[in-house]
């Protein structure tokens, strides 16, 4: 059973994963480890995961087996694990609990080599299709705070299988991250009486600086305080909380927006490791009115060192403005 520990100092939650053990030589030899032959997630090898929580494929299909677009499966190897309680525990002046939580991978097309670029529209409106229903789903459990969704794309953004796929995890605890962000969007609300996103939004496309795309319900944008070079938000024009909970969502500009944001990286970066999150506010009705759902999307170009460890600064080499260049001029 993995434990989730709590920094007594920062007051930070680390999921200690007990049973993936590595000893010193799993570490020497990760980096040289070949992309194995074998893919579980390929079409024809549903019996190498576990039974799928959701898929979409045409009826009449039988589970588990090929004939889907789309699968989620618990994950093989979880961070955390589904069942049991959540027994909080002291230990002097430590806090403890049993990692619960879930851990899910989202198969994003039975086709081994296509990507979120190469996909038609309407399998990328899918994804975000699955990633709502699964959020939805996944709140229904009381034991959850927060649930997120995310993507690894490459080895050095952390993804060990080269197969298409999202994940989505949910903890038992709201992470620091999310805690902090939400309490800066209502400082900013408890004095000036608006949505900091939306202020953003409004001024950036005013300014158009840094804008890489901008639609009916969507702009894309390098951020004014970027970590990372060519560091990406999407945000919704349309104030809302909670991605999972907007009502009437718009896939198609969705879907349209994020496929045409990571052809751009693409086409600028020649297909660079990249993670993105989903960020939405565990409370949607009590932070309906200063928190705005969106994406981050932060490219694996370089590497934290010492500074950023020891101070939490980022030095960041690529402005956002020329990054947005950048991305502006690519078809
Ligand atoms: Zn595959
Ligand atoms: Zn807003
Ligand atoms: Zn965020």
């Amino acid at each position: 059973m993995p434990e989730l520990r709590k920094d007594p100092i920062l007051g930070r939650w680390v999921i200690i994963s007990t049973e993936r053990g590595r000893r010193p030589s799993d570490f020497a030899l990760e980096e040289k480890k070949p992309h194995a032959g074998f893919c579980p997630l390929c079409a024809g090898n549903e019996d190498r995961t576990p039974p799928e929580v959701l898929a979409y494929r045409q009826n009449g299909i039988p589970a588990n087996g090929p004939g889907w677009s789309l699968r989620v499966v618990p994950n093989k190897f979880p961070a955390l694990r589904i069942e049991g309680d959540l027994n909080r525990e002291g230990d002097g002046v430590y806090d403890k609990m049993n990692g619960i939580g879930a851990h899910e991978v989202l198969v994003e097309t039975p086709l081994h080599d296509e990507t979120l670029v190469t996909l038609p529209l309407s399998a990328v409106e899918n994804i975000l299709r699955a990633y709502r229903e699964r959020v939805v789903d996944l709140r229904r459990d009381t034991r959850f705070q927060f649930v997120l969704v995310f993507k690894n794309h490459g080895l050095a953004a952390g993804a060990s299988l080269s197969h298409p796929h999202s994940q989505l995890i949910a903890l038992p605890i709201l992470p620091r991250r999310v805690m902090e962000e939400i309490e800066g969007a209502r400082n900013y609300f408890n004095y000036k009486d608006r949505c900091v996103f939306c202020d953003i939004i409004r001024q950036e496309l005013q300014q158009r600086k840094r804008v890489i795309l901008e639609n009916r319900f969507f702009v894309a944008l390098a951020p004014f305080a970027s970590t990372v070079p060519f560091e990406i938000w999407i945000l919704p024009k349309t104030h809302h909380p909670n991605f999972a909970f907007v009502e009437s969502f718009p896939y198609e500009d969705a879907a349209r927006t994020l496929q045409e944001t990571l052809r751009k990286l693409n086409h600028v970066l020649s297909d660079p490791p990249y993670n993105y999150i989903i960020h939405s506010s565990p409370f949607p009705d009590r932070d309906r009115d200063f928190f705005h759902w969106h994406i981050e999307i932060t490219p694996k170009l370089t590497k934290m060192a010492g500074f950023e460890w020891g101070t939490g600064f980022y030095i960041n080499p690529t402005p956002p403005e020329e990054a947005a260049a950048y991305l502006n001029e690519a078809e």
